[in-house]
């Protein structure tokens, strides 16, 4: 059969593509992390380093990705940042660093008491340290894997990481829901609509906000009903996130479903895990229309 030059050559560029990515990939395995805490330098770090390792925190996540298979060790770490209050993947180190600033900072912005929505002073800080290392994780996934991303690397990253906080048991997936939206409310009451923030590479903290409690409504609509009834969710945006949770959904598991194994992951969901036993469900399973 004669075949066209244009789907020749597209063949052809896949059968090499793909020939170059095998011989240069080096064997997948599974628990791929490692956890470290740096001492802090700045001592007003102590105390919040010595609760996270009595925690064991690291150690935590650490076993909750084990399922995912990677080519390399990569590092969860703890650090102090000589006050840059941020978290970053840094792919030359194959490490995910969170600073104890950027800790401390969303610990200032927790409220004191609970709220009447449900969100604890714990919480409020439990549930951005988790979404962080996750995001992170996220972009850390993009480049071990050579994931291909569409739209902002920034928001595919939130969009991983709400889509795995949305598979927590149902507990655990509001708390740290509400956690995180809470702080990005508050980041966004301070945010000013300047030149720098609009060209971030980050979309808006009150966007941040809205997108993550749309996968979480759209994931779960009856765990997150009171978000759209409390018009935290505006029922505009509200009536899509079905769809916008889908795409997601399939995204991630079309790109990345290869990279999970799925007998580890089955031990991992067994496991209790951040205060409760994981959910096995993962939604998604068809394209979006
Ligand atoms: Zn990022």
């Amino acid at each position: 059969m004669k075949v066209p030059l244009l789907a020749a050559m597209l063949l052809l560029s896949t059968i090499s593509l793909d020939s170059a990515a095998v011989a240069a990939s080096p064997g997948l395995h599974v628990d791929q992390f490692r956890a470290v805490y740096e001492a802090p330098k700045n001592p007003a770090h102590q105390g919040l380093y010595e609760q996270l390792k009595a925690a064991r925190t690291l150690e935590r996540l650490r076993q909750f990705l084990s399922f995912i298979r990677l080519p390399r060790v990569l590092t969860l770490k703890l650090a102090g940042c000589d006050g840059d209050d941020n978290a970053a993947y840094v792919p030359e180190d194959l490490t995910v660093t969170v600073c104890y600033e950027y800790l401390e900072a969303v610990r200032k912005i927790a409220p004191t008491t609970a709220t009447p929505d449900g969100v604890t002073p714990d919480n409020a800080v439990r549930g951005p340290l988790f979404e962080v290392f996750l995001h992170e994780v996220g972009h850390a996934l993009f480049d071990q894997l050579h994931i291909p991303i569409l739209g902002r690397e920034e928001d595919a990253a939130d969009q991983f990481a709400a889509f795995t906080l949305v598979h927590l048991n149902e507990q655990t997936a509001r708390d740290t829901v509400l956690g995180v939206g809470w702080m990005y409310a508050q980041e966004a009451k301070e945010a000013t609509l300047s030149r720098s923030t609009l060209a971030d590479v980050h979309d808006l903290a009150g966007q941040r906000f809205y997108n993550l409690l749309c996968i979480a409504y759209g994931a779960e609509p009856r765990l997150f009903a009171d978000l759209v009834e409390k018009n935290y969710l505006p029922a505009d945006r509200a009536e899509d996130c079905a769809d916008e949770y889908g795409q997601v959904a399939y995204a991630i598991k079309t790109l990345m479903g290869r990279y999970v194994d799925v007998n580890t992951r089955e031990q991992v969901f067994a496991q209790d895990w951040a205060g409760g036993r994981l959910r096995k469900r993962v939604g998604g399973d068809t394209p979006p229309h």
